[in-house]
């Protein structure tokens, strides 16, 4: 077997051993070569921790909304040894913290992405192949800092998702 064929049995193994292996899309892996994160933001979550870094670095590095799953396999593959149950916390703080954004996917399964800076997006999400779009939300931002000026609640917060068929699948379809 050539080393290609034994990496391509690690990184199978990986993913198998995370249990998502049918999950797992070539387009949607954890690429270490990006920017990490600030080093300072994990602290946003609470207690510094070096696995608690490595699930925020990763989120950093992924461009894509990603499950928490999706994210693990990623870390395994790229040696960690964190836990699926790090992981899930981690990127629940951070939503919690507004650093990742949350959407959910078709079958209901939460996605993560990291937000760079305090400013809050809304998305338009693609239920075919998951491609996301930032879209303009001032009339919710403004309806929604009315309401929270109004009804006397402290820390209100809002979700707001859109989720089509994109341009491209659109395409795809109709030349099917
Ligand atoms: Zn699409
Ligand atoms: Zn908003």
């Amino acid at each position: 077997m050539n080393d290609r064929g034994v990496s391509a049995l690690a990184a199978a193994f990986d993913r198998r051993a995370a249990g998502s292996a049918s999950r797992f899309g070539g387009s949607r892996a954890v690429d270490a070569a990006r920017p990490p994160a600030p080093p300072n933001e994990v602290e946003l979550i609470g207690r510094p921790t070096p696995q608690r870094t490595e699930v925020l670095q990763a989120l950093a590095g992924c461009e894509e909304f990603i499950s928490a799953q999706l994210l693990h396999a990623g870390l395994l593959a790229a040696g960690s040894r964190v836990g699926l149950s790090t992981v899930y916390r981690t990127l629940t703080a951070l939503a919690a913290a507004v650093r990742a954004d949350v959407v959910r996917d078709v079958n209901g399964e939460r996605l993560f992405r990291y937000r760079p800076d305090t400013d809050h997006r809304h998305y338009l999400i693609c239920r075919r192949c998951g491609l996301s779009v930032p879209v303009d939300s001032g009339p919710v931002e403004a309806w929604a800092d009315e309401i929270a000026r109004t009804s006397g609640f402290a820390q209100v917060q809002h979700t707001v998702e859109l989720a089509g068929t994109c341009v491209g699948c659109v395409a795809a379809d109709a030349g099917s």
